[in-house]
């Protein structure tokens, strides 16, 4: 069974020249350390040593990858034991009321795109459900929800809270708002999950999506901090092997046929324009953008 599996082109403009950003074993004691203390010792570490982690970026759209991932099996290992379910249920069940209010904000703020209509009326997908602490909140406001998710203990526990679930987007399948959240960094074709939240998006539908937001990411890479509170969270080894920022982010959405709402455009524009480095600034350690689709731009 191969551990590693390999990408060499980029996903957001589809070249395949690049350079190198950021190397080191996985033998190496900064990796070691840092991966036997997040997974709390889970992690065959042994069997990752001669792994190389790197950070590429591609030389055409600035796009930031890592190469290395883990392959299929290892993948489904990570996310289902070397990540325990039950405290990963628990981080997200036991939330804190702020976290709560900045999910109920953001339904509030997603219906808003449908001033006409009562949420009945509105369709969501939580693409990459996870553990349903947000497609609840849009639930409990009475939009007609759906939650995607391929990982059994996570549909287990959506079933118990009655929120109907897909495992995969079928033909026919269109909704008014699909959401993706913390979902494009960790997959291994960004590109084709887009392309998919783009084609089963309805006409003026909104797709909102949220990554961590790699905009210092070049000038953190050099001196990468694998502490809590780490600076280089947006190319954690093994899970965050996407890094998007503002522009790739509206590339790849370009590449699927979306384009952002006004709003999202200025809002990130805005925080460019500050001479304060963007990381510094904690709003903006998430990136979070609404694309549309259609014969009309609607506004947040
Ligand atoms: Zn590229």
């Amino acid at each position: 069974m191969d551990v590693f599996a390999r990408r060499d082109v980029c996903e957001v403009c589809g070249a395949n020249q690049y350079h190198l950003l950021y190397e080191k074993t996985y033998s190496d004691t900064i990796l070691t350390h840092f991966l036997e203390q997040y997974y709390a010792g889970r992690l065959p570490i042994e069997e990752l040593r001669d792994g190389q982690y790197e950070v590429v970026q591609c030389e055409k759209c600035g796009f930031i990858w890592q190469p290395n991932i883990l392959s299929d099996d290892y993948m489904a290992k990570l996310y289902e034991e070397w990540i325990l379910p039950e405290e990963s249920r628990t981080s997200f069940t036991h939330s804190s009321l702020h976290r709560r209010q900045q999910f109920a904000r953001q339904v509030w703020r997603l219906a808003s795109h449908f001033p006409e209509r009562k949420p009945h009326e509105i369709s969501i997908l939580d693409f990459g459900m996870g553990w349903g602490e947000w497609v609840l909140m849009a639930k409990a406001h009475g939009f007609d929800v759906c939650g995607l998710e391929i990982s059994s203990s996570r549909l287990k526990h959506a079933q118990e809270n009655n929120i109907p679930t897909i495992t995969k987007l079928e033909t026919g399948y269109t909704f008014d708002i699909i959401f993706a959240n913390q979902v494009l960094e960790h997959v291994p074709n960004p590109f084709e999950v887009f392309q998919q939240i783009a084609s089963h998006l309805k006409p003026g539908g909104i797709a909102c999506i949220s990554v961590p937001n790699g905009d210092a990411i070049t000038r953190e890479i050099h001196n990468p901090d694998w502490q809590p509170g780490r600076k280089a969270i947006a190319v954690q080894p093994l899970e965050h092997i996407n890094c998007f920022t503002y522009k790739t982010l509206m590339a790849l959405g370009r590449r699927v046929g979306l384009t952002l709402t006004q709003k999202s455009q200025w809002r990130y524009q805005l925080a460019n324009l500050l001479p304060i480095p963007t990381a510094n600034i904690p709003k903006l350690k998430g990136l979070t953008l609404y694309f549309t689709k259609g014969t009309f731009l609607l506004d947040e």
